[in-house]
């Protein structure tokens, strides 16, 4: 019966400490927030987990702009987009991203989606069609794994960022329609890929590449547009994905690509049809969050978080150089997300809850997220951390390091 096999399941996960929770939060997303710890007690906690890399999650400006926006166009869209949902708030969203992505992609249109995920599925599920193949790196996230498997197409995985072995797979390949897809910054590592490179290989083999920049946009590129700008790189082979629940604090996410293939998207993108459209108000929202992230405001947290990058990885790496017996190990990531890598699932929980008991909340990752052996922590820094509340984490874990020395 269906509930004994739950049950089965469920105790099974708690064997291979794989069971996962949620905490409630009581207050907004900031570094010191109030959340229910682990015995369900409510109390603040100093966290380095959200993807709320600037800090416009709880921003004055950008709640002022939300508020606006519903005031103006109600709380709720009412429809999908082609019925009648789609509001003058989302039109300008999308032509003001259009603006940002087209130095990146001649020709391109914007096109407003209600989450990442969805925006996934609707490029490779509309694109992956029969006669094409997907060319997938090893470690890409969840939703493009999951769009890749509701295309029809056939799919490649190459070894991650192994641009040998991808162009060994393209050049075999005599498939009408090559796609490359990878996260731009990998979300569980924070590596950053290759981009310059995949478009050469993309360019020699007639390919065209989704990139997932969640983790970039907002934050990579002198006025952070993304890991186009960064890399200075523009091309029509580009389809772009950008989320806007990240870096830019609200919700949704964006496919920019020429404006043909996002023509396409709004006739036979399902997971863009067939849902409704997301409020109004945080579009609204996301035009203030734009100008925030593109302006002088944008630049000073950028370089704040910078410091922040690299105070947290020096102090790492002096505390896994002193405790080398651990076998922990950071990434090779210059980014917000720097992944402390422990290994196995139970260590992972272990020094999460030490941390907690420190009033610090770290949340630890298992598979499959990532690779069996991995588990980690992934810190995540925002620009809306101060140095002391990097110092404090280092404290911390250097304390819980040298007990488990004695130990
Ligand atoms: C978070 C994330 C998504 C999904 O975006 P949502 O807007 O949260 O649905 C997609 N890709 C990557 C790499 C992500 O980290």
């Amino acid at each position: 019966m269906l509930l004994d096999l739950l049950a089965k399941a469920a105790t099974e996960r708690r064997a291979a400490a794989l069971s996962r929770q949620r905490h409630t939060a009581y207050s907004a997303c900031a570094p010191y927030q109030t959340v229910c710890d682990r015995h369900g007690t409510p109390r603040p906690l100093l966290s380095f987990c959200s993807n709320d890399y600037l800090g416009m999650a709880n921003n004055p400006s950008v709640i002022d702009a939300f508020a606006e926006g519903a005031r103006r166009y109600g709380v709720g869209s009412g429809a999908s987009h082609l019925v009648s949902g789609h509001s003058l708030a989302h039109q300008t969203l999308e032509s003001e991203l259009a603006r940002w992505m087209e130095p990146y992609i001649p020709e391109a249109k914007a096109l407003y989606f209600c989450t990442g995920y969805m925006a996934n599925l609707a490029v490779l599920s509309a694109l992956g069609r029969a006669g094409a193949t997907l060319f997938c790196d090893k470690l890409n996230h969840a939703s493009l794994i999951d769009g890749a498997q509701l295309a029809r197409a056939c799919t490649k995985r190459y070894a991650h960022c192994d641009l040998g072995m991808l162009s060994e797979r393209l050049a075999a390949s005599e498939s009408q329609l090559k796609l490359i897809v990878t996260d731009s910054v990998f979300s569980m590592d924070g590596d950053i890929a290759p981009m310059t490179e995949l478009l050469e290989l993309a360019e020699s083999h007639d390919a065209w590449i989704v990139v997932d920049d969640a983790h970039g946009f907002g934050l990579l590129g002198e006025r952070g547009h993304g890991v186009l700008e960064h890399f200075g790189l523009s091309s029509k082979r580009f389809i772009y994905v950008g989320t806007l629940g990240k870096a830019a604090g609200v919700a949704g996410a964006f496919v920019a690509a020429h404006q043909s293939v996002v023509e396409h998207l709004v006739n036979v993108g399902r997971p863009y049809i067939y849902t409704t459209a997301a409020p109004p108000a945080a579009a609204h929202a996301l035009l203030t969050s734009l100008t925030l992230i593109a302006g002088n405001d944008g630049r000073q947290r950028r370089a704040h978080l910078a410091d922040l990058i690299h105070q947290l990885r020096a102090g790492l790496q002096t505390l896994l150089t002193r405790h080398a017996e651990t076998g922990w190990q950071l990434t090779d990531s210059r980014t917000a997300i720097q992944p402390l890598v422990v290994g196995c699932n139970a260590a992972a929980l272990e020094l999460s809850g030490a941390l907690e008991v420190d009033g610090i909340r770290v949340t630890p990752i298992r598979p499959p997220t990532v690779p069996e052996g991995t588990a980690r922590l992934r810190i995540t820094l925002s620009a809306a951390h101060s140095s002391d509340d990097v110092s404090r984490l280092l404290a911390s874990l250097s304390v819980l390091m040298a007990q488990r020395e004695i130990a």
